[in-house]
């Protein structure tokens, strides 16, 4: 008797110590489910019982100077998103296959998304209404009710490709403005996001419209330039024959103003490129060879090609200038327009010490008067006029002129 009592007893005790350990057991495991992985764990719930997703507002347009022309515009695509944590295991591989084969995209990036411990991952943008209802159709056929989402967005488009390609720019992924007017404008462009925010219950089910919590997105504003369609076109077709007719390796640029209030009603670059294709280059040499050519370099030529040489590049303005020599010395009353014989290109002219020789040096104008002189584009005739005005006379002018002040164009510069 003695000696069974003493064996329970020796049992009991065991058993005790075994529950005592499993108790701490437990305790420490709760201990690091709370504080060590509660953070974690809250989050993913919160992804599984919360859907957010944001809503595209569509892109404002942009019109020309008489408004009748749309240089860009936004239409309706779609863009596709997943809950991996709301789509059914035993569902994600074949919504893998559908969506990599519907889509035309890589299956191992498409099922590591579907299978990411995450809230939300994009799948595909700016796809077409066709392609979405293709998808719908599918979803409601396989009674697949959650975790994947068809959300309206807008797609960019570019009426005329490469018309002032280089002042209008264009937009990314996201619709926001890369570069040119796109860019400087995109917080008017742009508008602001909408949301959907719905809750859904432990398996990932939607829990009807209880709880589901909707943000309209508010649109982008249009935009009106002062660029003029008509005169736009214009000015691009004759600088590419000028541009071609002369070889100019380096493009070229026509700037066309309204004299009366310095509005720009066209701005041209030659070469230009396609604004519904911006990372496409424009020369065909490079773009045959494009697949060889190292990142670095196809980022340099890109940005090449978007440059607005017209406001980023500086320009000797040569005999252009000869305008201004000859408006400030007719102000000044120390000109005429037409005195024959006012003046005598010899083919030369020496200023401290220098020569400087006429453009027609080899058969010298001889005797002009002002209007002959700029209609021959003479040096000698303008070298004479800015030594009569005198370099503070001149500056004066220059500042008159408004070419010692910056412009105010409203277009982002891109530097070399
Ligand atoms: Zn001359």
């Amino acid at each position: 008797m003695e000696q069974i009592n003493l064996k329970n007893r020796k049992k009991m005790k065991n058993l005790l110590f075994v529950a005592f350990g499993v108790f701490l057991l437990l305790s420490i495991r709760i201990g690091v489910i709370q504080f060590i992985n509660g953070n974690e764990l809250k989050k993913m719930a919160y992804e599984q019982q919360i859907q957010h997703r944001s809503i595209n507002p569509k892109r404002g347009t942009i019109y020309d100077l008489t408004g009748e022309y749309i240089l860009a515009e936004s239409s309706t695509a779609y863009t596709v998103t997943v809950n991996p944590t709301n789509i059914l295991s035993e569902d994600k591989e074949k919504v893998a296959k559908k969506l990599t084969e519907l889509f035309n995209l890589d299956y191992e990036t498409v099922i590591k998304k579907v299978k990411k411990i995450s809230s939300i991952e994009t799948i595909v943008k700016k796809i077409d209404k066709e392609q979405a209802d293709i998808l719908r159709k599918w979803l409601i056929e396989n009674n697949i009710n959650t975790g994947i989402n068809i959300d309206e967005d807008s797609k960019r488009y570019y009426p005329y490709s490469n018309l002032a390609s280089q002042v209008i720019g264009f937009c990314g992924g996201d619709n926001q403005g890369i570069d040119g007017v796109e860019a400087k404008y995109d917080n008017i462009l742009a508008g602001t996001k909408g949301a959907i925010t719905k809750a859904t219950n432990a398996l990932g089910a939607e829990l009807g419209t209880e709880g589901e919590n909707y943000i309209a997105p508010i649109d982008g504003k249009s935009l009106v330039l002062s660029i003029d369609m008509t005169i736009q076109s214009i000015a691009e077709k004759y600088l590419e024959e000028a541009c071609i007719d002369n070889s100019c390796t380096d493009g070229g640029n026509i700037v066309i103003m309204n004299p009366k209030n310095g509005n720009i009603l066209a701005m041209a670059t030659y070469p230009s490129y396609n604004l519904n294709e911006p990372y496409t280059i424009n020369n065909e040499e490079m773009r045959n060879n494009w697949e060889n050519i190292e990142q670095k370099e196809k980022t340099k030529a890109l940005q090449a090609m978007w440059r607005n040489k017209a406001i980023s590049d500086t320009y000797e303005p040569g005999s252009v200038f000869k305008l201004i020599t000859a408006s400030a010395s007719l102000e000044e009353g120390i000109t005429d327009t037409d005195k024959a014989g006012e003046f005598c290109c010899t083919g030369s002219i020496t200023v401290a010490g220098a020569r400087i020789k006429c453009w027609r040096y080899y058969r010298p104008h001889g005797s002009e008067s002002l209007r002959e002189g700029l209609m021959n584009s003479c040096n000698p005739v303008f070298i004479g006029l800015g030594q009569k005005l005198g370099v503070e006379t001149y500056f004066k002018y220059l500042n008159k002129f408004g070419l010692l002040s910056k412009t105010g164009v409203s277009l982002p510069r891109r530097s070399k």
